[in-house]
């Protein structure tokens, strides 16, 4: 295999400043405009964090190299956290095709994925996840992706849609993948056109994946009302009696269900709400040791 020597960063300059002083404590500061900048080289970068001890980065560079199907290498490095890579596109396809990936997996190992963003928070997780998303009905004159851009605006941003979607093969549906906030409720349905007019279509949504979201722990994994800990207590003993915040029932479904099904599907989440595990909690930080190879 042959690795590519390292490319430079596309230098970004700024002015050398005094040093500020507050308090009579010291410190730097950049204007947002210059943290912008900054951050260009990096804007198609998405941060993966792994369930468990995650694979060496040889082993996720070749995974990626032989199943994502790029047009080009990307970067794979490092973070802070032991689990958690950091992989960094040259263009936006590439990076579009890794985010709305349905299978987040690398050798068996499932991962959680993040854009990343120059405050991103490797502690405090992103809510907003990619999530695939059908739109029973929807005709198929609505499947231009500008249409669909709009179209999709209540639920969240627009990312992709898939082939027989953007070929119009598959006419009963449009089925796209979206950026959404999994904090919030999702939207059962929305309106295309004035609501309640005889023109308009009342357009319902089906959520491939609902993945979980905690807001206490600003975890994806559990949510709320399942998160079991929270300063090493359990977080019913300490909301017992608290009218509570809204219960939230986001899991990941394993399959696509049709339209039709989605009663038994909300029974079926609240059942599984009860075995959501916590594998991605607070405590077992020392298996958490990547193995940092390559370059
Ligand atoms: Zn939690």
């Amino acid at each position: 295999m042959v690795t590519q020597s390292p490319q430079l960063i596309p230098e970004v300059e700024i002015m050398l400043r005094p040093l500020k002083v507050f308090d009579g404590v010291p410190y730097v500061s950049f204007t947002k405009e210059e943290i912008e900048r900054s951050a260009q080289p990096f804007k198609f970068s998405l941060v993966m964090k792994f369930m468990r001890q995650r694979p060496s980065l040889d082993i996720i560079r070749a995974f990626i190299r032989s199943r994502w199907g790029l047009d080009s290498k990307p970067v794979v490095s490092a973070m802070l956290k032991a689990r958690s890579v950091f992989v960094r596109f040259s263009n936006e396809l590439d990076f579009i095709k890794a985010f709305s990936r349905e299978t987040c997996d690398v050798e068996g190992v499932s991962y959680h994925i993040f854009q990343w963003y120059p405050e991103f928070d490797e502690e405090n997780e992103s809510p907003l996840v990619p999530i695939w998303i059908t739109l029973p009905g929807l005709p198929p004159n609505f499947y231009h992706e500008s249409f669909l851009r709009n179209i999709t605006m209540p639920l969240g941003q627009y990312i992709l849609q898939d082939n027989s979607t953007r070929c119009a093969t598959r006419t009963d549906g449009a089925r796209v993948c979206i950026k959404m906030d999994a904090s919030k409720n999702p939207l059962d349905s929305f309106w295309i056109g004035i609501p309640h007019q005889a023109t308009s279509r009342l357009q319902e949504v089906v959520y491939e994946t609902l993945p979980t979201y905690c807001y206490r722990c600003r975890m994806q994994g559990h949510n709320v009302s399942t998160c079991k800990w929270e300063g090493g207590m359990k977080t019913e003993e300490r909301y017992q009696g608290e009218g509570g915040r809204e219960k939230k029932v986001w899991v990941r479904k394993e399959a696509r269900k049709s339209a039709g099904h989605r009663e038994q599907d909300r029974a079926e989440i609240s059942k599984r709400v009860e075995v959501v595990d916590l594998e991605e909690g607070l405590l077992n930080k020392n298996d958490d040791i990547g193995e940092e190879t390559g370059e």
